[in-house]
């Protein structure tokens, strides 16, 4: 137990979505830890699945795993990179979840035949969802997802002013984002809209105590100062939070500007000046980097990147790794029919992804990356998928394949193990969280990770069939990376191949910008060494030859 009182900070948004609230709680939560401070976080949901698990990419962007197996909120992905806060089922909370929780207890009789309402037995259940997140921490950030005014956010709004009153005033925090838009046709910065959503909230009984405010240039004292008088803050607690070229960038800006010195003020919090040296470091190395590494990812979900938001930063932290800027081209597998489109790359990538839709277009990419030597990493179905080309091309198992994809097909290298098929509900089925793994010594994932004994975190429901792993083995391919007891595959690689490997879980979760996830670090590496390859093959550019030294 942290022997100060914990201290709450709650994020809200105006306006409209899309300003990286998500991003802004995880930067002020890296400035409060570089001020020796413990963080977490909650992110609370006003929508009424009760996880995004069953929520399709398109709407929702990744579903994010956490070590315990909840499928949650994307913005704890940046949350969990931005800082060392360990996060779990108790920091990411759905109104359907707390609505789930309200009615079965209903159900069980525990309110006494009394009527059950918003307020006070849905408001009292995410105030005790905000008190059991922050429990241990000095500060936990409390992200409330949606837009100040949305219908749904009303209990969220309600629980957090009230929660007020019971934590106590100097130990609460309201931070209001919103965007202070530049208007062309006047050449002027708009600042209504930051007093309309101020004015929103008041309505509902809160008042910010700091507004970042999102734009795409700085403002002026004198902009600060009507923000400040309209919307009643002090001058200094009106924060600009400009585009960046990279997320980060964004604790170093929000520091410049003096953000966390004034929370610490806000909340009376007594810390020393923050520690941002590895921040400032990583920001000059990713500006001194000249050497841009191309790495092709062959998905589904190609128009909506968010989708693979912990993936593309893994592999742009592989990058900080080697001084390397990772560059992504996405590639829709379902127009991938011919993968001659990929040879200029310097490393392929396929990533986690369900259903039928675009797989041979990705069978099609892990061929071409194996039979022409391209570094190749395998994504949880980018792993499965890699298993069904190697039989049907390598082994000789023609039409191997997923049940999932093909349920009739002769071969069911990939398939649901005795006791899974009776699943019928969809939500929290899947293998979620950590799981120990057992990697070959001397295997290229072994020596990646410099240890045998891993744990890396699932989300998926089919398996390896083990009844297959002879076979496939006698064609060349290793399973480097097994279940404790030998039964599941969980790493596969090739041996003869510069760079082919995947796993069925999921690396990208655990990847950070200060210690990148190996697996990504060695796939850069190996991408960089292909690229110099061909540059010295080409005989041309000495630059990205030397450049390469860097990366090797
Ligand atoms: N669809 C596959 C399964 O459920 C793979 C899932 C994934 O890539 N995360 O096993």
């Amino acid at each position: 137990m942290s022997p100060r009182p914990t201290k709450y900070i709650f994020v809200t948004g105006g306006v409209m979505s899309s300003l990286g609230k998500g991003l802004a709680s995880a930067s002020i939560g890296a400035l409060l830890e570089a001020r020796s401070l413990g963080v977490t976080f909650l992110k609370l949901d006003p929508y009424l699945n009760v996880d995004p698990g069953t929520m399709n990419p398109f709407q929702h962007g990744e579903v994010y795993v956490t070590e315990d197996g909840a499928e949650t909120d994307l913005d704890l992905g940046h949350y969990e990179r931005f800082t060392n806060a360990r996060l779990g089922k108790v920091n990411n909370m759905t109104a359907g979840r707390i609505y789930d929780s309200v009615l079965s207890k209903e159900r069980r009789g525990d309110y006494l035949g009394g009527t059950v309402q918003v307020i006070p037995h849905v408001t009292d259940a995410i105030k005790e969802a905000i008190l059991a997140a922050g429990q241990d921490a000095d500060v936990i950030l409390v992200e409330i997802g949606g837009t100040v005014g949305d219908i749904e956010s009303l209990p969220f709004l309600e629980a957090i002013r009230q929660f007020r009153a019971d934590a106590g005033r100097e130990n609460c925090c309201f931070i209001h984002v919103a965007p202070v838009l530049y208007q062309s046709t006047a050449g002027e910065l708009k600042t209504k809209p930051v007093q309309h959503s101020v004015k929103e909230l008041q309505t509902v009984g809160l008042a910010p105590d700091i507004i970042l405010c999102r734009t795409d240039r700085f403002l002026s004292k004198a902009i600060k100062a009507k923000i400040a008088l309209f919307c009643n803050v002090d001058e200094d607690a009106v924060i600009t939070a400009k585009d960046v070229d990279s997320i980060y960038e964004v604790p170093l800006t929000f520091a410049k500007e003096n953000l966390d010195e004034k929370i610490a003020q806000v909340l009376n919090m007594w810390t020393g000046r923050p520690d941002l040296r590895h921040w400032e470091r990583l920001h000059n190395t990713r500006r001194n980097t000249e050497r841009v590494i191309r790495i092709g990812m062959i998905g589904k979900y190609v128009d909506l990147t968010e989708s693979y938001k912990s993936l593309n930063e893994a592999l742009y932290h592989g990058g900080f790794a080697c001084a390397a800027d990772v560059q992504i081209e996405y590639f829709d597998s379902e127009k991938l029919i011919d993968a001659k489109v990929l040879s200029e790359l310097d490393g392929i990538l396929v990533p986690h992804g369900f259903g039928s839709r675009g797989v041979e277009g990705k069978i099609r990419a892990i061929r071409f990356a194996r039979e022409n030597e391209i570094p190749f990493l395998g994504i949880c179905f980018g792993m499965q998928l890699a298993c069904c080309e190697f039989a049907r091309h390598v082994a000789g198992l023609e039409g191997a394949n997923s049940t999932e994809v093909d349920p009739d097909t002769p071969h069911p290298i990939i398939a649901l193990l005795p006791g899974q098929e009776e699943i019928e509900d969809k939500g929290a089925t899947m293998r979620l969280g950590a799981y120990p793994c057992v990697l070959q010594p001397g295997s290229k994932s072994a020596e990646a990770y410099g240890t045998t004994e891993i744990s890396e975190r699932h989300r998926h429901r089919y398996e390896f069939n083990p009844e297959y792993r002879d076979r496939l083995q006698r064609a060349g391919l290793l399973f480097s990376g097994s279940s404790p007891d030998g039964r599941l595959a969980e790493v596969i690689e090739l041996p003869s191949h510069p760079f082919f490997v995947a796993s069925q879980f999921h690396p990208e979760f655990k990847s950070k910008p200060f210690d990148p996830h190996p697996l990504f670090e060695a796939f850069v590496r190996a991408a960089g060494k292909r690229q110099s390859a061909q540059a010295a093959k080409r005989g041309t550019a000495s630059g990205a030859a030397s450049g390469a030294a860097a990366a090797e």
